[in-house]
């Protein structure tokens, strides 16, 4: 937040002129918003159904891909780099999501000599494979979590391993993401179908059916390391993520730094991290995420080759724009003349400290499903240290198409305490009608003493489920029962609008020249 940490704008040897985003919603019109403040021309694609969507409107061109689905719109690569030659756009920003860890995807745009802005195709693909990234941690010697190192042929095999490490454990797919084709495993008995299942999701979500496994850590943290790497060999860590605050092992919330993690424990994950990146030969945003047990241990999980949803954490306590680092990047800047010296020395803010809430259009009162619908009033919450990155607006309509993720409020503060009260000020502030979101989900998990305190672990919202939804109803019973009291007075007024009713309020404004 700090402005003197901010980049400085120096002089680029070469910039790009005209960017296509190949993204839609709020990381569309994040990136939209850096390229404007760069003076880049924009190019949005979008589907029939965002045909009306803010980043549409906000770009200097917008092209049709095809109809909702993500296979015929944002998916369609050949069509994006197509559209992206016709209009002259040197360079492609992908967001997160959608084709920006598709290696294939990275080549098309090589081959039509467009930059596209992420690691080069053969890290997204070394990356994407979670079995290559664990043999990388072995080869430069970071501890993955343990377990096995290649595919598991059959089930016979997948009970031989298990029974190896030990239950619990976790089946994960080769492929995975977003917690797709992933399940814990208690006993030998729950092995068969759970093989079965993940089997199944990994082949639908990924095409691969590939599963894996590894010792399932009880009780652990997610800590993340966001790293920035160069087109000439240099890395840097930017400090930490705490992303615990999970349901379903995706998260909701999440804090740097990490309330959890000792000063030593984030220097040796700060060195295991850039020595991961350097043997990935890793060039632009990426994440490097850990579990850490109980004892600080800490254990390689996966890198992420993207921007990740929760980057504003890191800008707002560093004062960087990722996105903006991500183009100079990709054009090819040096790191040491974008970043300023404080961070190159991997020194971050003294104090500060940012959340981030992601508000999903769902119903926490019906097993979180997704609420589609249109959104008929939308207030954000503003004041200091607040940011939201959104797409939606009075009218526009949350389809099902998409994810249901349709806001990220942000808050900042110079202690975490500051942080956490302008969160829970912020969520009070936020008014979206129309669809049903977690916002009061969040104003529970945000009041709950262990997150206060940050003494929370991954099993947080698991381990206080019922207590959360009970906070969430409690609040809307409050709620209930001041409409009831406000229908009760207004009755009581609109009865007694009886003649002398009238005439005192007349007598009264009369008396105070009001008429
Ligand atoms: P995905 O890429 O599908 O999101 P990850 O491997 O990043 O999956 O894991 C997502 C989350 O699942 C982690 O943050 C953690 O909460 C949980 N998880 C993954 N692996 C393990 C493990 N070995 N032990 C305990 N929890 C795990």
């Amino acid at each position: 937040m700090a402005a003197q940490k901010r980049a400085p704008t120096q002089g680029c040897p070469y910039m790009f002129k005209k960017i296509l985003i190949a993204n839609r919603g709020e990381i569309a019109l994040r990136v939209i918003r850096t390229c404007r403040e760069m003076g880049i021309r924009t190019v949005a694609v979008y589907s029939e159904i965002d045909r009306d969507s803010l980043p549409v409107r906000f770009a200097d061109e917008a092209y049709l891909l095809g109809p909702a689905p993500a296979r015929e719109s944002y998916l369609n690569g050949d069509k994006i780099v197509a559209i992206a030659k016709k209009c002259g756009a040197q360079a492609i920003h992908p967001g997160y999501g959608f084709l920006s860890e598709n290696s294939a995807f990275a080549t098309l745009c090589r081959k039509n000599k467009i930059v596209f802005i992420g690691p080069t195709p053969e890290t997204l693909q070394a990356s994407g494979d979670k079995l290559a990234a664990r043999e990388l941690a072995k080869k430069v010697k970071v501890a993955a979590v343990p377990g096995i190192y290649s595919p598991l042929k059959d089930l016979t095999e997948a009970r031989r391993e298990a029974k190896k490490i030990g239950y619990p454990i976790i089946l994960k797919a080769r492929a995975g993401g977003g917690g797709k084709g992933m399940r814990r495993v208690d006993k030998e008995s729950e092995m068969e179908s759970a093989f079965r299942l993940a089997t199944s999701e990994a082949t639908q979500s990924f095409g691969d059916g590939s599963l894996y496994l590894e010792k399932y850590i009880l009780g652990p943290h997610h800590v993340e390391l966001q790293i920035l790497g160069d087109r000439h060999g240099n890395i840097i860590c930017l400090g930490e993520r705490e992303c615990s605050v999970q349901r379903r092992h995706q998260k909701i919330i999440e804090e740097s730094p990490s309330p959890f993690i000792t000063e030593a424990t984030r220097r040796k994950m700060i060195k295991a991290a850039i020595q991961l990146a350097k043997a990935a030969k890793y060039a632009g945003a990426g994440t490097v995420e850990f579990l850490v047990d109980s004892k600080q241990n800490f254990y390689f999980l996966e890198i992420n080759a993207r921007l990740q949803v929760e980057h504003p954490v890191t800008e707002m306590v560093t004062g960087l724009d990722l996105v903006r680092a991500q183009i100079e990047i990709a054009a090819g800047k040096r790191l040491k003349t974008i970043i300023p010296p404080p961070l190159m020395g991997g020194d971050k803010g003294e104090g500060d400290h940012a959340l981030e809430c992601r508000i999903y259009a769902e119903d926490p009162n019906h097993d979180f499903l997704p609420s589609p619908g249109k959104i008929t009033q939308v207030r954000s919450p503003e004041g200091p240290g607040v940011r939201v990155d959104s797409a939606i607006f009075q009218g526009c309509e949350i389809s099902v198409y998409y994810d249901p993720m349709i806001a990220k409020l942000i808050t900042w503060g110079k202690s975490r305490e500051e942080a956490v009260r302008r969160m829970q000020r912020a969520l009070r502030e936020y008014q979206i009608v129309g669809v049903k979101t977690n916002i009061p989900f969040h104003e529970a998990v945000l009041a709950h003493p262990d997150f206060i305190k940050g003494k929370y672990d991954t099993g947080l919202v698991e381990r206080n489920l019922s207590q959360l939804k009970r906070k969430i109803n409690q609040g809307l019973e409050e709620i209930a029962k001041i409409a009831v009291e406000i229908h009760r007075k207004s009755s009581l007024l609109h009865g007694e609008r009886s003649e002398g009713a009238r005439s005192r309020w007349k007598t009264i404004s009369l008396q105070e020249g009001l008429r």
